[in-house]
Parts: C-alpha cells; structure tokens; sequence
C-alpha cells in the first residue's frame, strides 16, 4: 500500500517558490485565499461530475472547512470535493503545468517589488501556503473512483516533496499547514473568520468553522462545538446588483481571475428574452503575462444553472476580447453539453453576441466617463482589441470608434487620439485620414514622408505596432472618411493645400529631364521615377503603388520568413534640394548614375531597409564628396 516516492520539484517550481516567499512575505494573507479558491474549484469539478454520474457522493453536503490546533501549531484547510489520485497529486502539485511558466520566470527581474506585482499576474495559487507554512501535508482521496486509495503529500518547500498512499475514508482534500513561528497570527479564529469575510465571502459553497456552544447558566465554560458557515455562501453573480459591494466583485474577480491585481472595470447583468443568462464580466487593469499565448489558461467561465461547466469556455466571446474574466451563467442550455457542441450551438452565438456586445458598450462608456482608466485599459489591451477589425465584421465601427493613435499632432508617444477626434480636427477640404506605418516611434516620426504634412498642418496617425499594417488594410473607410497611406503614391493634397494646376504642370515641365535623367540611371530598380509631392527638406523617398502592399508589411512578413515578391518601388524625388539640382548639370551618365543610386539608397535607408550592397553605396557617396 504504501508506495512512497521521494520527488524533486520542477525547476521552476523552485524558482517560483523561492521568488513567492521572498517577495510577498509582506503580503501573507493571500494564501488562505488560494486554497479556499482551490477547494472551491475542487467542489465545482465534483459537481460537474455528478452530471454525469449522480451516484457520486449523492447527497453529501459539499463545504469547506477551516480549521487550527493552537498547541501543534497547524492550520487544516478541507473539503470534500473531487480530491486526486496519485499521479495527479504528482502532476499538479510538483510541477507547474502551465506552459507560459517559462516565459513568466524569464521576464523576472530580480527587483522584488516589480516581481511581486508580476507574480500577482501570474497567479500564485497552491504554492503560496509555503509563504506561511515550514511544511505542508496534503490529504487526498479522489471522489468516485472505487477502490481507490489516499494518498498523502508532504514537502517542506525547499526543493523535494515526498508522496505516498494513506488511508482516507473520506473523498477530497485536506491541506494542512505547519506553520512558521512567525505566523501564528494565522491560529486565531477571529483573525481566520475575518480574512475568510473579506476573501471569500463569495465563494459558492459553505466555509465552516468551528463555534463553541456555552451553556446558558455559565457563560465562561464550552459545553460544545459545532460547525458554523462563516461567508455568504452564494453565487455572487445570483445576488441582486445593489446587495454586492465593489469590494466583493473585487474579490470575486480575484478568485476567478487567479490574478493579484484589482479588475479595472466590470459589468453585470441579467438576461432575457430568447436566451436567459447572467453575465459577470471583467475588464482586468493588466494584461496577463500570457495573452498571446495558444495555450493561456482562464477566461470566460460557463455556468448552466449554477453548475460549474468549464473554464475558458472560448466560445463564450471572440478571440479579441480574450483577456475579458468572468462568469456566464445560462439558464437554458443542457447540463450535459461538451466543447464539440459548444463550438456549434445557436444558443451559444447568442450569448457570444449579446456580450461582445456588451464589453463595447462597456468600454464606450468607459471613454465617456473615466478616460484616464480607458487610457490604462489601452495601454494593456489597444494591440488585442485592435484584431477585432479584422476579426469581427459586424462590430467593426463599433471597434475602430475604440481604437486610439499616436499623432503628429503631438509629441506624445501614447496613443490617444480617435478617428472621431482625428475627424473633428481635419482642415478645411481635407476628406482622407491620413496615416503612415513604421517599425518604430521615431522612424514614423521622422519619415521623408511627413514633410508636406508637417509643413501644412496636417494631422498624421503614426502606426507603429505590427498588427496596425492588417488592421489598415481591414479598415479602408471610417465614417465615410477614407484611410489613406502617406506612402501611397495616389496621394493628392492639392485640395487642401491649394496649388493651381497652371503651378503644377510648370513645375512638372521643369522636372522632366532629370526625372529622365534617373529613370534611365536606375533602370528596372523602380517602377517609376516622379516629381515630389511630398517631400520638402528630403531628397527622394519610396512609395508605392496604390493598394500595393506597404514596405513596412513586405518587411514584416519577410522577417516571419513568408517568400514574397513584393512591387517594385516608386522613387520620389525632390527637385528643390541640392543633390537633386546637381543632376540638371552633369557631366556624364557616370555622374547621373552615381547621384541617381544615391537617391535610391538614402530612400531605401530611410525606409528602415537594407541596402544589398552598402559598401558600393559608401563608395559613391564618397566619391560625391570628395569630387
Ligand atoms: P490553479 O488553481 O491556478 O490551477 P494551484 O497552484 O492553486 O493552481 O493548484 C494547482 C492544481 O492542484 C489545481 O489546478 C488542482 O488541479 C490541484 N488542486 C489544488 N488544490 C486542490 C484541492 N483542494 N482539490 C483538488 N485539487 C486541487
Ligand atoms: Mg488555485
């Protein structure tokens, strides 16, 4: 029977232990919270269970309880829900089976405080208990398994934990904590009931604790004891709105979330109609370490009436408002329901529907009432909410109305402007918004591309995140407002600008034996050669052709190692400056070679690209000056 095996952690377990220790000592309480959270997930999954199969623990009532020996100085969490085997004990309490842990240890910056607040994101969870804890034993015997046996876990934390089988004659889990001597705090049972009313007052099910009974006639001596229910024990999102404190949706959020960090905003409602469902939805106020991650744990937890169904139900709102926390609780759909038909069911769009519906009008409110909090809500979420463009077609006004810029409108680097502000800004027959895509913050902001529009005063948005080159080419219109690529080389100013067409065809005469002059010099390196319309203190920049693919995306998907054949680029140059002017008076077609190649690679440098052959490039321009 006993089977007993001495294990190692997994290395990040380690780290993790020792990093949590360290830097949230200060924080203790939270662990009491981690395993009442986890004993209530035990209890969910048994009650998931008895759908299935009724026979399971039939009519036991399912709670926790809590529990302290002052004199042997333990603290004893259980309860009596789905409990482990033994090679789950091994799998999930040694070894870290979130695959983001990696990454997450990678991020750690040796700093305590700012590790701490990215431990909160990670979600801390069993672990914790060592914060409080020399050493722990856990009890487990799986519900609904015959013949199956206890199994007892044991480790002080430092780095092995050893497992073995034990006697359990009752189904779920016993956790119990030897605490360190500086944490007997923790052995008290007004201390325990208080942390159990501010944490967990929402959890579902009854947390007990023992009450002595005093008899009448003498009130000092205990006669007995018997089990009291400390919280609320009540589905929060049952309860009627105006009996639930924001400090309880705070910390319902914490449980569910299994993030350390406040919600920034939530929205709760009842519906009904077709379909009748509660929805509890939160907006977290940091993006987990995990967002792009395939594999990422928590979302959207399904609930058909009252009953735990399953976690990250994904089906439950789109891809793009994936960081949204909460529960869904329906009313109508079969207990009985899988992934397969989720991914399938009428029902299921609906409720997909009527929340996506509602996280927009969540945040339209938010930009109305709280733009300081839609700006920390940008900052964490802008680049994931932005796929919506591309993802959700029916809402994409609604989306682009949410979406914020960086501007030339000023030197800020945050994005804050909306189309709609953009809109309301433009200048007088302006009918396009304009904008330019980069790699980065400066190289937008100091492109060729922007001089005609800084000189005028008109209003640029700066792209510079990867996903904004496919969020433009989903997006070509907003509120009949054309979105148009500075690079473009339909670009056509003069109805704000105002240069007359006798202007325009002199200038363009002028220009015409040097543009020849290039063209001929660069031969099938371009597509064409032209006079500028943009640039101002530049020699030459790249454009291309109308609904081409940008330069920037070309070089996007090259870097993902996508073979494209990209168009050749259309060479601007700028008859105003001086290097240009020198073309009108050479000597040779050396000489237009050498400055017309010239052009070409400042253009090329200036789009942030390589050149293939930079040593000739250096060649010629030394050559220049030098002459
Ligand atoms: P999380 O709760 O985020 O999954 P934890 O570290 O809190 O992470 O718990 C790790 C895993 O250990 C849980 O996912 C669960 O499978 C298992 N576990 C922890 N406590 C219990 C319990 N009381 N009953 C059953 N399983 C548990
Ligand atoms: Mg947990």
């Amino acid at each position: 029977m006993s089977n007993k095996k001495v294990l190692n952690f997994q290395t990040e377990v380690k780290q993790l232990l020792n990093l949590m220790i360290h830097s949230l000592y200060s924080n203790k309480d939270i662990f009491l919270r981690e395993l009442i959270s986890n004993a209530s997930d035990a209890i969910d999954k048994l009650k998931f269970e008895q759908i299935k199969n009724p026979e399971i623990n039939k009519n036991e009532e399912l709670y926790i309880e809590i529990k302290f020996d002052k004199d042997a100085k333990t603290l004893t969490i259980s309860d009596n829900g789905i409990g482990m085997s033994y090679d789950e004990v091994i799998e999930n309490i040694g070894t870290i089976a979130n695959s983001g842990t990696k990454k997450f240890l990678t991020q750690l910056s040796g700093d305590e405080k700012k590790d701490s607040n990215l431990i909160g994101q990670f979600g801390v969870g069993f672990y914790s208990a060592f914060i409080v804890a020399k050493s722990i034993e856990l009890y487990t015997l799986k519900a609904g398994c015959e013949n199956s046996e206890g199994v007892v876990w044991m480790s002080d934390g430092t780095g092995e934990f050893t497992i073995e089988n034990v006697n359990k004659e009752q189904s779920g889990t016993m956790v119990v904590l030897h605490l360190k001597d500086d944490c007997e705090e923790f052995l008290s049972d007004w201390k325990l009931r208080s942390l159990v009313r501010t944490y967990s007052d929402h959890i579902n099910y009854p947390i007990k604790m023992l009450k002595n009974i005093t008899s009448e006639d003498s009130d000092k001596e205990v006669v007995s004891t018997e089990l009291e229910t400390v919280n609320q024990a009540n589905a929060l999102w049952v309860r009627s709105k105006n009996n639930i404190t924001n400090d309880e949706y705070k910390e319902f959020y914490k449980h569910i979330s299994h993030d350390f960090n406040e919600p920034l905003i939530w929205t709760h409602n009842k519906v009904e109609g077709t379909q009748e469902y509660t929805q509890l939805l939160y907006i977290p106020s940091k993006a987990p370490f995990d967002l792009y991650d395939s594999k990422r744990r928590y979302g959207v937890k399904l609930y058909i009436k009252r009953v735990f169904i399953m976690d990250d139900a994904e089906k439950l709102l789109p891809n793009y408002l994936r960081f949204i926390r909460g529960v869904i609780d329906s009313q109508d759909l079969p207990l009985n329901i899988s992934r397969e038909i989720l991914q399938s069911s009428k029902d299921i769009d609906n409720i997909r529907t009527g929340s996506t519906k509602k996280v927009l009008s969540m945040l339209e409110d938010l930009v109305k009432k709280d733009s300081e909090s839609y700006g920390v809500f940008y900052k964490e979420f802008g680049n994931v909410i932005k796929e919506g463009i591309i993802e959700d077609h029916a809402n994409k006004d609604k989306i682009a109305s949410l979406l914020r810029f960086i501007s030339t409108n000023s030197d800020s680097d945050v994005p804050n402007v909306s189309l709609d502000q953009y809109i309301k800004q433009m200048k007088a027959n302006q009918d396009k918004i304009y904008f330019i895509t980069a790699e980065s913050y400066n190289s937008a902001k100091n492109s060729p591309h922007l001089e005609v529009f800084k000189k005028n005063n008109i209003e640029v948005l700066l792209l510079i995140d990867k996903i904004d080159e496919w969020v433009v080419s989903h997006l070509n219109k907003y509120e009949e407002k054309e979105l148009i690529s500075v690079a473009s080389s339909g670009l056509d100013l003069s109805k704000i600008i105002n240069e007359s067409e006798e202007d325009k065809s002199h200038k363009k005469e002028l220009a015409k034996p040097i543009i020849e002059k290039i063209k001929k010099s660069l031969g099938d390196k371009v597509k064409d050669v032209q006079n500028t319309t943009r640039l101002i203190n530049s020699p030459s920049c790249l454009l291309v052709e109308e609904n081409a693919m940008s330069i920037h995306m070309e070089q996007i998907l090259k870097q993902a190692g996508q073979p494209i054949n990209g168009s050749k680029p259309i060479l601007e140059v700028n008859m105003a400056h001086p290097l240009v002017k020198k073309l009108e008076d050479t000597l040779n077609e050396d000489e237009d070679v050498n400055i017309s190649q010239i052009l070409f690679d400042q253009a090329t440098l200036l789009e942030g690209l390589k050149l293939e052959n930079p040593s000739e490039f250096i060649d010629r321009m030394n050559k220049l000056i030098c002459l």
